[in-house]
């Protein structure tokens, strides 16, 4: 087969190692656009647009250090190396994927500088089109492939949430994507919306050069973490005025800075609408598994549900779909699929989950990773993995400040140990 991969980041790399492992002798070309693999694990100062009047994809700021243990970090076959602490600097990672690519000798199928705009079947022909600029020579050009692997990543397009009075606060608005330093919010008061990942720990970095930092969120529960002393949690705002934040709860505070920590939107700004694949309050239909366009099976989004064990999650979605594309397994009927998805859905709305969740894993990360394992008949994960991210997890929430230093070790498939200090 001919494929195409969009994207050289941590999930384009898994595709790329696997299409060109031998197994099946696929050509395969990685088209990447900006200059560099590694996706949103390399830092840039720049934000808003690149030289080529692209927006920056990369929401990586400068002191980030995984929330993850390296041990769940890696992918199945390809581990972080051995080190002192669990959490890696951003630029370990980095590194890692730079390993990655040179151990596999991903590069020369690689072609960086090359935004992919549009991605199409064509009818009656089984074949894909693809629209490629090749940015450094402003050249556009065609090519024909057998299928297609997406692997744009999900944290570049920001969702900013509208709150009355938005656009008379004379303060300064500004999302997590654009956030880099925290220079910037030396002596302020800041109102951070939203309390996931981002939030929770842009909070604790900010809160060292802050006057006050008001973490506002909608979660039912007060967050059960040790914030430093500056950092108080409120509900939503319900509003903003020329200076001020008003709370549900119907307190204000004066502020300098709204920060926005409120997530990313799906977005496949190139795939055409024939593809089929449609995206509603970031539930992205229709798919079977969370992975495949149920319309034009050989299409494929890979890394779609969070809350996961990322990379080695990449490597199992990847070595799936070969073995479907490649005749080892059968799609099963559209309509089958199509009702797969509707019961999975109903699930989750059963469970309260909103569209917004419906990617999200988390607890059920186990269960995805064996299903795929089992339906397609390949190398599982070893559930050690999902445990110990469950562990971090849970850690995150505890223990904001402090869980960072927790060190582990993984002893066999089922289990790891947390390693005295
Ligand atoms: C701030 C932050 C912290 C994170 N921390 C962790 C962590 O601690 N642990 C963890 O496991 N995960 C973390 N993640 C999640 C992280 O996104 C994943 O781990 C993983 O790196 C995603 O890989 P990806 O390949 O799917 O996407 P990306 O890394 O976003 O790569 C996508 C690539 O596609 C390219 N691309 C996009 N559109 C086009 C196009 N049209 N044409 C050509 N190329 C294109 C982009 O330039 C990019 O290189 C974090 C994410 C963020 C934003």
């Amino acid at each position: 087969m001919k494929i195409a991969v969009i994207g050289a980041g941590a999930a384009g790399l898994a595709a790329l190692r696997h299409c060109i492992s031998g197994t099946y002798g696929d050509q395969v070309v990685c088209y990447e656009k900006t200059d560099q693999i590694g996706g949103t694990w390399v830092y840039r100062e720049q934000t808003g647009f690149d030289r080529y009047g692209l927006l920056i994809h990369t929401s990586m700021y400068k002191s980030l250090r995984a929330n993850l243990p390296k041990e769940v970090m890696g992918y199945p076959d390809f581990l972080l190396p051995e080190g002192p602490v669990s959490y890696p600097m951003r630029t370990q990672i980095l590194d890692f994927l730079n390993t990655y690519c040179d151990h596999f000798k991903l590069r020369p199928y690689i072609r960086l500088l090359h935004h992919v705009e549009l991605v199409e079947p064509v009818a009656g022909d089984r074949k894909w089109s693809v629209k490629v600029k090749d940015l450094q020579n402003d050249a556009v050009a065609i090519e024909s492939f057998d299928a297609v692997m997406v692997c744009n990543g999900h944290y570049f397009e920001p969702i900013i949430p509208n709150v009355p009075g938005q656009n008379i606060f004379t303060g300064k608005q500004i999302h997590s994507h654009d956030y880099r330093v925290p220079d910037f919010f030396n002596g302020k008061k800041i109102v951070v919306m939203g309390a996931g990942p981002s939030g929770m720990d842009l909070t604790l970095e900010i809160s060292k050069n802050a006057n006050r930092v008001i973490l506002s969120h909608h979660l039912t529960e007060t967050i059960d973490t040790v914030f430093p002393e500056n950092v108080v949690q409120k509900g939503d705002v319900v509003e903003l005025t020329e200076r001020e934040a008003v709370f549900a709860d119907g307190t204000k505070e004066q502020i300098d800075v709204i920060f926005y920590c409120t997530g990313y939107k799906y977005s496949f700004p190139f795939l055409a609408e024939s593809c089929g694949v449609r995206v509603d309050s970031n539930m992205v239909t229709h798919l079977w598994k969370h992975l495949v366009s149920i319309k034009n099976p050989t299409l494929a989004l890979i890394g779609l549900p969070f809350y996961v064990c990322a990379f080695n999650m990449f490597d199992l979605q990847v070595r799936f779909v070969l073995r479907h594309w490649h005749g080892e397994r059968q799609f099963p009927a559209q309509a089958d699929m199509l009702c797969s998805e509707a019961e999975e859905t109903a699930r989750r709305a059963e469970r309260g989950l909103q569209k917004r969740h419906f990617h999200m894993m988390g607890p059920e990360q186990e269960h995805y990773y064996s299903d795929l394992a089992n339906v397609a008949g390949i190398t599982p994960l070893p559930p050690v993995f999902s445990k110990l991210h469950n562990e971090s997890s849970m850690r995150f929430l505890k223990d904001l400040v402090h869980f960072r230093e927790d060190r582990y070790k993984i002893i066999d498939d089922y289990n790891f140990v947390k390693l005295s200090c």
